[in-house]
């Protein structure tokens, strides 16, 4: 594995050099202020790793805060600080950085946690310490970005070894105790990377990890969803006792929808696509909908996402009669139904009435209008949508096929 970070940073394939030049203004400003910086975390590792880098999570031994007032006062944009953190997220001035962004700066800290599984209080300290909060060994590299050291690599807790010999490890027996949300972090490496988790997770973590807040579980399993190899973390998570752990147990992912996470609606279903929900949805779609209100509770879903999982199973259970129906009632009862859940049982049933209310029956309109029924005489009134109803079934049922059988019909309602 290539250790020559310098050139690694000054390669564009790995670090745009728009990029480049950013960091190096934003390194040049901290050694003004005395502030040694680092970049930090995914960066380091996936820069070794010769992989996309995204995330460029700037670490200064200093003051954040301070370092983001220079930047915006020298080169504009807006800083958002966050006190309690000592951490700012400079919003970008497009001039810098050609496309309007955010970057994270982010003090130098340790933490310390009162109890297992809650938040931990931090304070400003070296860099070696921060490195030292960290989840995983492989994440807990930094590469210094100022003056003569530009592109030395700290590497206080065996990274570079870790990541040559494919381990995910965590740096002290507690960890997973101290934040079980690192158990869910281990496995999205592990599957995404294919390592191999070293650290034992034991019953402890398990048991604090049962009482984290819904949200912060929640948070997990989006990120989990986010990525590729969703369907490996979620059934290695499983074969690892965490779904088991939660009372009640979460329900398994069917392995049988795996590769159906990372589908892509097709253009002409014109559904927005939306990986987390459709994750969801399939996860859920098998269960029972007491079982899935109970999950929704505990992970906190937005009342939506609820909605929509619990009529994604009510309309699995309903897919038999369905089936069966006319176009017009399938159309009239789908269209009340948010597309995305019936785009999802279409990729777990494959039912063709699904396909065809997508692409075809939900644009199938009457010709007739309001308008024209008032040219009729008709005085508004419910009748309306009665009428015009019965014109649209005609049509969506075959009943009528041109303009002449809709006015026929018409006439024979008025
Ligand atoms: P990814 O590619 O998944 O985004 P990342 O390393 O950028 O990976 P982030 O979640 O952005 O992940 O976190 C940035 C860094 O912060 C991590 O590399 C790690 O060093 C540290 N970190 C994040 N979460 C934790 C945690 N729960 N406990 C300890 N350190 C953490």
């Amino acid at each position: 594995m290539s250790t020559d970070l310098c050139t690694l940073m000054r390669d564009p394939k790995m670090i745009p050099y728009v990029k480049q030049s950013l960091l190096s203004q934003i390194a040049d400003q901290a050694a003004s202020l005395g502030m040694p910086s680092y970049l930090v975390g995914g960066f380091v590792r996936d820069l070794l790793l010769k992989q996309p880098v995204n995330d460029y999570d700037i670490v200064v031994e200093g003051d954040a805060i301070k370092l983001g007032e220079a930047l915006v006062k020298k080169f504009g944009g807006k800083l958002t600080p966050h006190y309690k953190f000592h951490t700012a997220i400079w919003h970008i001035p497009p001039l810098l950085n050609n496309e309007r962004s955010r970057l994270d700066l982010i003090t130098a800290r340790t933490e310390t946690y009162s109890q297992p599984g809650m938040l931990p209080t931090i304070s400003p300290a070296s860099i070696d310490d921060d490195l030292r909060r960290r989840d995983f060994t492989i994440n807990a590299m930094a590469v210094r970005l100022d003056g003569d050291d530009f592109g030395a690599l700290l590497d206080p807790l065996g990274g570079l070894d870790d990541l040559s010999k494919k381990l995910i490890r965590v740096l002290h027996p507690d960890s997973f105790i101290e934040d079980p949300t690192r158990i869910f972090r281990s496995v999205r490496y592990e599957q995404r990377y294919g390592f191999k988790i070293t650290s034992q997770i034991g019953d402890k973590a398990l048991e604090t990890l049962s009482s984290l807040s819904g949200d912060r579980i929640r948070h997990e399993f989006d990120l989990i969803l986010k990525e590729e190899n969703s369907a490996s973390m979620l059934a290695r998570l499983y074969d690892l006792g965490i779904f088991g752990a939660f009372d009640p147990p979460l329900p398994g992912f069917n392995e049988r929808y795996s590769d159906l996470l990372n589908a892509i609606p097709p253009v002409v279903f014109g559904v927005l696509g939306n990986r987390i929900v459709t994750g969801y949805l399939l996860w859920l779609i098998d269960s029972k909908v007491e079982a899935v209100a109970s999950l929704a509770e505990r992970l906190n879903f937005s009342s939506e996402l609820r909605q929509i999982s619990i009529s994604a199973i009510q309309l699995k259970n309903d897919l038999p009669s369905l089936k069966s129906a006319s176009p017009s009632l399938l159309t009239f009862k789908l269209e009340k139904i948010p597309l995305i859940v019936v785009y999802v049982l279409w990729l777990v049933s494959e039912e063709t009435v699904l396909k065809e209310f997508l692409v075809r029956w939900r644009y199938v309109k009457q010709k007739t209008t309001g308008n024209d029924l008032k040219a009729y005489g008709l005085v508004p009134s419910p009748r309306f949508t009665e009428i015009l109803t019965r014109l649209r079934a005609a049509w969506l049922d075959g009943e009528i096929v041109n303009d002449g059988d809709e006015r026929e019909l018409l006439e024979s309602l008025l």
